[in-house]
């Protein structure tokens, strides 16, 4: 009998194999197949010259939405005017919310849909002792060892004077659309966007402008960012998580610290934090996480194939292996960070009070409620007073399609420009500008085709902030035969 049970036992091992072998197996690339273009080249040097222009200007923006140096800001308008001589001629260009700016490529046929490529003209200042820890003065905008450096040279004047190249390369070569091209260019996205590209949204939405396309920054094209995988990955962003921040506050008695109750202000808030932390909101792979998934799982060796074509009997493993780091974590839950905290003021004094805010990015599916709810469940102390903190609190993004005529047409794009890149699509978890264009109806999608290391990630807002000269050459091409592709 014993030996019968063990039998039977291996033969549904066996066969549970076969299966998972089996729907292995059956996946199939989601890649589109195309031909590689050959023309449209680039002169790799002078535009590499023309952007390391723009990142001279200092457009910091302020909290409130406007530019620290005001003359730096109008500076780079000029600048734009004087290095696109073409696009200025040919494209109508107005200036929105007082320094953003919208250039409209007007088509042959006025009755498309125009195609709306989204940048922004602003970007993070740079710590005084940061500054000093770059290779290259961070305004300085100089080309070195094959790099454009300087502040902005990622995030996101390579998407300013990138589209801009394009539509000099594309006139260039008598280039006519017959879909209309919308260039907006905000000068506030680092504080919220809410001057610009929320100023530029309205003015669309009153012209009953309904896009075929819009495209934002956000996504990267991901160099050995992804394990598994060895092609550069275009992670092409459909959904983008939501932001809020609560702050949790504990006031008490005060008095002399000789005298202490067994938690004071600070020890209240402090298990309070530790019980967030504790109980993270539930991990669950849906949306563009589902997608993403599907779209790289073809691409990978068996192994990983194995689980993620089985994920009806792998789901814990996945979802284990997800949450193992800070990155893929942010990708399968709701996070919570406690990012700043205060109470105390003499080291013999109880604290009268004592705050924490903690910040939350909202995974689609989740929402602005439910965060408030789990917190006060897992917080569960009437003495901890739990309120919203500050001026953004965004539900998370809807999902864009990767069936939708805009995820078509930018993968095919990649592929043809690209060819030995993998499209992924993919849940960012910061937020950009594209979420106050919601009005218009498109569904939007975040990717400039810049190439990152995992170490290269710390570049966007921190220190050495740098973009490859080919590379750059490589993103004008992306929007040229993206226009081509999509304004016909
Ligand atoms: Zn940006």
């Amino acid at each position: 009998l014993v030996r019968k049970i063990l039998a039977g036992i291996a033969a549904v091992l066996l066969l549970l194999i076969a299966v998972l072998l089996a729907r292995a197996a059956a996946l199939r690339s989601r890649q589109p197949r195309v031909h590689p273009i050959a023309d449209l080249r680039v002169d790799a040097a002078p535009a590499a010259e023309r952007l390391a222009g723009a990142l001279r200007f200092r457009t910091v923006s302020r909290l409130d939405g406007l530019p620290v140096e005001p003359d730096q800001m109008l500076g780079l308008h000029r600048y734009l005017e004087q290095t696109f001589p073409g696009a200025h001629r040919a494209l109508a260009r107005e200036v929105v919310g007082g320094y953003s700016l919208l250039y409209t490529w007007r088509g042959s046929d006025p009755g498309l849909p125009p195609l709306l490529l989204l940048s922004h003209l602003d970007v993070v200042p740079v710590e005084a002792a940061g500054g000093r820890r770059w290779t290259v003065p961070p305004w300085s905008g100089r080309i070195a060892g094959g790099w454009i450096w300087g502040r902005g040279s990622l995030d996101d004047k390579l998407g300013v004077v990138g589209s801009l190249e394009a539509v000099e390369l594309l006139l260039a070569r008598g280039y006519r659309p017959r879909r209309t091209v919308l260039l907006a260019f905000g000068h506030d996205e680092e504080v919220g966007g809410r001057r610009g590209a929320a100023a530029i949204a309205a003015l669309l939405a009153r012209r009953g402008v309904r896009p075929e396309l819009v495209l934002d920054e956000g996504g990267v094209l991901g160099e050995r960012l992804i394990p598994g995988v060895a092609a550069p990955v275009a992670l092409i962003g459909t959904a983008e998580k939501g932001y809020l921040s609560l702050e949790l506050r504990v006031s008490s008695r005060g008095g002399h610290s000789s005298m202490p109750p067994s938690h004071t202000a600070i020890g209240i808030l402090a298990a309070a934090l530790a019980r967030i932390e504790a109980h993270p909101m539930p991990a669950r792979i849906a949306g563009a996480t589902a997608e993403s998934f599907a779209f790289l799982a073809p691409e990978m060796p068996l192994g990983p194939r194995l689980f993620l074509a089985n994920r009806w009997l792998f789901e814990p493993l996945v979802l284990r292996s997800q949450a193992a780091t800070p990155e893929s974590n942010a990708r399968v839950r709701t996070t919570a960070a406690v990012t700043m905290v205060e109470g105390g003021v003499k080291d013999n004094v109880l604290p009268e009070e004592a705050r924490a805010v903690v910040n939350f990015r909202i995974l689609p599916g989740d929402s602005i409620a439910q965060v408030e709810a789990h917190v006060r469940r897992v917080v569960a102390d009437p003495r901890v007073a739990i309120g919203v903190y500050g001026q953004t609190a965004d539900e998370p993004s809807p999902e864009s399609s990767t069936a939708g005529a805009g995820f078509q047409l930018l993968a095919r794009t990649v592929r043809e420009v690209l060819p030995e890149a993998v499209v992924e699509p993919n849940l960012l978890s910061g937020g950009t500008d594209s979420r106050h264009y919601a009005a218009l109806g498109a569904a939007p999608l975040r990717f400039v085709p810049m190439r990152l290391e995992a170490a290269d990630l710390a570049r966007i807002h921190g220190i050495d902030e740098r973009l490859g000269v080919a590379n750059f050459a490589e993103i004008v091409r992306f929007y040229a035969q993206l226009l081509r592709n999509g304004a016909g």
